[in-house]
């Protein structure tokens, strides 16, 4: 099923009379979700994700705008009527039921010709909980389930009654490390099993990058960017989503073009033909950086951490806007602790110059 978004806002009134300050938490959405994606929604903290879902949902009246399941103008419809599936942080399970009642609890709830026999409606739930691999652990209470249980129990309920859409609201974040990684490779493949178009919500975007079919990149109600997840990273739009994306994270300097070259201080570090001279923000990807006995950028050598596949080296650059720089090189690459300085080449598709004033790419 695709889902549209229309121009969709929500704006929050004040809650302080005397400023009357509203809050635009989601400002003017207007993009596709295609069918059968699985799809996150990233950002920082406030920045209107959940909120977006919510609207999805139907649990939050959109201020403007309109949403669509399909063809289907879903805008005014009540979350019961959206065929939407809903997985909150919290799991949300109700503590006195077993795990079994829990999942069977909302086809129990269908009313009118939506109601299901019993038979039907059992056969549903072990359906739900094979998938999401708790069959064995129907007759438990949500007490006697670690974590990543219950949050596989409350997916199966979500699923119980074939959603059309499936909505996560940061669901792995009451997991510890371990189970996190784990649950995100089951939710990838409970997505790619059922195929039904799924909407996660995380501020995580190392976890938004490794399962999303696309990400859709938010700061302060707007939206930034949406695309692959590779394409987002290796072609941002602005500086705010080159920040935002990357472990480490991409290194920032304040430069200047001058005739077809960028200068980082009195250094010209690389071509970039084509573009006027003009003062820039740089950034350059921990990985963009290659030793070089001759290379062209010349940086204070702080410390080299090994990291057994690769070599994380830090150092300073008097036009860094960031305390440190941190580049990742191959472990082949020799390079002295013990040595004042560290100098490289700079690989130019991992370079990327930003408007100083408006924070937008300049490309080369
Ligand atoms: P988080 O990751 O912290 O959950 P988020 O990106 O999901 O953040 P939202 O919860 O969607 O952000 O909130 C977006 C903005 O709207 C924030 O500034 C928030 O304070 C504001 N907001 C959310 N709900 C309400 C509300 N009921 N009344 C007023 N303001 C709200």
């Amino acid at each position: 099923m695709k889902v549209v978004l229309q121009n969709l806002t929500k704006i929050f009134p004040s809650r302080n009379k005397k400023s009357g300050e509203e809050v635009v938490a989601v400002n003017d959405f207007t993009f596709e979700i295609p069918d059968g994606k699985l799809i996150g929604l990233l950002g920082p903290s406030g920045c209107g994700k959940s909120t977006t879902l919510y609207m999805i949902s139907g649990l939050q009246k959109p201020t403007g705008g309109k949403i669509f399941f399909g063809d289907d103008d879903v805008t005014e419809l009540s979350p019961e009527n959206r065929g939407i599936g809903l997985v909150f942080q919290n799991y949300a399970l109700y503590p006195h039921m077993t795990v079994k009642q829990n999942i069977l609890f909302p086809l129990q709830n269908l009313k009118g010709a939506d109601k299901l026999p019993k038979d039907v409606m059992l056969e549903r739930a072990y359906e739900a909980a094979r998938l999401v691999q708790i069959d064995e652990l129907m007759d438990r209470k949500p007490s006697e389930l670690s974590g990543g249980q219950q949050q596989r129990v409350a997916i199966a309920r979500a699923l119980v009654k074939m959603p059309r859409v499936l909505l996560l609201d940061e669901p792995l974040s009451n997991l510890d490390a371990r189970l996190r990684l784990q649950t995100r490779e089951e939710i990838r493949r409970i997505q790619k099993e059922t195929g039904i178009t799924t909407i996660f919500v995380t501020h995580d975007q190392e976890e938004a990058m490794s399962i999303s079919d696309m990400i859709v990149v938010m700061k302060l109600g707007v939206l930034q960017q949406i695309g692959k997840p590779q394409d987002v990273y290796d072609d941002p739009a602005n500086l705010f989503v080159a920040k935002f994306l990357g472990t480490p994270p991409i290194n920032v300097f304040s430069g200047e073009v001058k005739g077809g070259k960028l200068y980082l201080g009195e250094q010209a570090v690389l071509d970039v033909a084509g573009v006027d001279d003009r003062k820039v923000t740089v950034g350059i990807r921990p990985e963009g950086f290659v030793p070089d006995a001759n290379g062209p950028m010349i940086c204070d050598l702080s410390n080299v951490e090994i990291m057994g596949r690769d070599v994380s080296v830090v150092s300073k650059h008097a036009a860094s806007l960031n305390p440190q720089i941190r580049s990742i090189v191959d472990a082949d690459c020799r390079i002295s602790v013990g040595d004042a300085t560290v100098r490289f080449t700079l690989k130019p598709h991992k370079v990327f110059l930003f408007d100083t004033e408006t924070e937008e790419r300049i490309r080369f």
